[in-house]
C-alpha cells in the first residue's frame, strides 16, 4: 500500500530541511486482539507535521507520518468489541493511546500519561489502532469533514481552558486550521462575539464564513488601538492563541484585558523566550495564563458535536497520496487553513 513516510531527517549543521515521499509499505495487520484495521478515506495535514521535517520529534528514518483520519473499519480483532464496532462503519480515531492506569491517567491528566503511546500512520491506505483509539462516526457526518476530527479534539479543549462566559469577547490569534475551529466552536459555546486576528487576507476571509463578528490583521500598525475600539477600552476577556508565532504570544498579554485568560495551545520554536513584567501582568492585570499540551479525555465529546459543526471553511485543497512533497510545501508556507490527502486516490 501507499504511505506518506520521512524519508530525510533534518541536518542541524546545514539546516537543511527533511523531506517526506510517497513509499510503497506493507500492509498493516492485525496483531492484537483488540486491534481495528481501518481503511483511510481522508487524512489531514496537522500544523505540526511540518515539524518533522525540521528535526523536532527526532525520528528514526524513515518513519510514517500523519495522525488525522476518517475512516471505515475494514477488519477487528476477536477482542474489539466494547464499542460495538462493525466492518463497515465510518469512523475517525486518536493517534494518542494512554493506558488508563498511571498516577496521571487516575488523576485527570491523561496528556501526561507515563505509558502512551502516540505515533500516526494516518497518510497511508490502511491503518491498525487499538479498538480504544477508534470513534465511530454520528449519523450524518462525512468523511472529509471527519478527518478533522482530531485537531478539533485540541479546539475542544482549548475552549475549555479558557473559561469562557456566557457573552465574552473572545479573541482567537491565528486563523489556521485549529483557529478557525476555535471560532464556530467559541460562537456555539456562547461567545458574545469573536474577533480573528490573523496577517493572511484569506484567513481573514475564512474566520468570517466560520463565524467571527470581527477580523484583524495583527500586522496592522494601529492594531491596539483598533481593539481598544472593540472593546470599549477595556481588552478581550480571553484570547486562545493558536498561531505558534512567539510574537502573537507575546501581543495576547496586552490584548486580553484585566482578569482575562490567555490559552497559549501552540508548539512554540524551541528557542523562544517570553519576556513579561510581573507586576504588571500578573499582579495589577492578574491575568491567567494557560499553557496546554495535549487533548485526551475530551475526544469523544469532540466526536459528539461534529453533527452541529461545519468545517467546509477550513477545507482548502485536497491531494493524492503521490503528491505529499507539493502538499507538505504548500502547509509549510502557511497560506492554507487544512490541506487533507484522499487516501483513496
Ligand atoms: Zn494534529
Ligand atoms: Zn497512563
Amino acid at each position: 500500500m501507499k504511505a506518506v513516510m520521512l524519508v530525510k531527517g533534518y541536518n542541524p549543521e546545514t539546516k537543511e530541511l527533511g523531506e517526506v515521499a510517497c513509499c510503497e509499505v506493507e500492509k498493516p495487520q492485525l496483531v492484537n486482539e483488540d486491534d481495528v484495521l481501518i481503511k483511510v478515506a481522508y487524512a489531514s495535514i496537522c500544523g505540526s507535521d511540518p515539524h518533522l521535517l525540521e528535526g523536532m520529534f527526532d525520528l528514526p528514518i524513515p518513519s510514517p507520518c500523519g495522525h488525522e483520519l476518517s475512516g471505515t473499519v475494514e477488519a477487528l480483532g476477536p477482542k474489539a468489541t466494547r464499542k460495538g464496532l462493525k466492518v463497515g462503519d465510518k469512523v475517525t480515531g486518536n493517534f494518542y493511546r494512554t493506558c488508563g492506569g498511571c498516577e496521571y491517567c487516575l488523576n485527570g491528566k491523561s496528556q501526561f500519561c507515563e505509558n502512551a503511546f502516540g505515533w500516526g500512520a494516518a497518510q497511508a491506505e490502511y491503518i491498525v489502532w487499538r479498538e480504544d483509539q477508534v470513534y465511530k462516526l454520528p449519523e450524518g457526518v462525512g468523511l472529509l469533514e471527519a478527518s478533522l476530527t482530531e485537531p478539533f479534539n485540541i479546539a475542544v479543549r482549548a475552549v475549555e481552558l479558557a473559561r469562557l462566559r456566557t457573552g465574552d469577547h473572545v479573541a482567537v490569534s491565528g486563523g489556521g486550521g485549529i483557529g478557525l475551529m476555535v471560532t464556530q466552536l467559541l460562537k456555539k459555546c456562547g461567545a458574545g462575539r469573536v474577533t480573528v486576528l490573523e496577517p493572511v487576507e484569506s484567513k481573514r476571509k475564512r474566520a468570517l464564513e466560520m463565524g467571527a463578528d470581527y477580523v484583524l490583521n495583527p500586522m496592522d500598525a494601529d492594531v491596539a488601538q483598533k481593539i481598544q475600539e472593540l472593546t470599549g477600552n477595556k481588552g478581550f476577556d480571553a484570547l486562545i492563541e493558536s498561531s505558534g508565532n512567539g510574537g502573537a504570544a507575546r501581543n495576547a498579554l496586552d490584548f486580553v484585558g484585566r482578569g482575562g485568560h490567555v490559552v497559549l495551545m501552540s508548539m512554540y520554536k524551541k528557542d523562544f523566550e517570553l519576556q513579561m513584567n510581573l507586576l504588571e501582568y500578573c499582579y495589577r492585570k492578574e491575568l491567567m495564563i494557560q499553557g496546554m499540551y495535549l487533548a485526551q479525555e475530551s475526544f469523544q465529546r469532540a466526536v459528539n458535536m461534529l453533527p452541529q459543526m461545519n468545517f467546509e471553511p477550513v477545507i482548502e485543497k485536497i491531494y493524492a497520496l503521490d503528491d505529499c512533497k507539493q502538499a507538505y510545501e504548500d502547509q509549510k508556507s502557511g497560506k492554507y487553513a487544512k490541506l487533507i490527502f484522499d487516501c483513496s486516490l
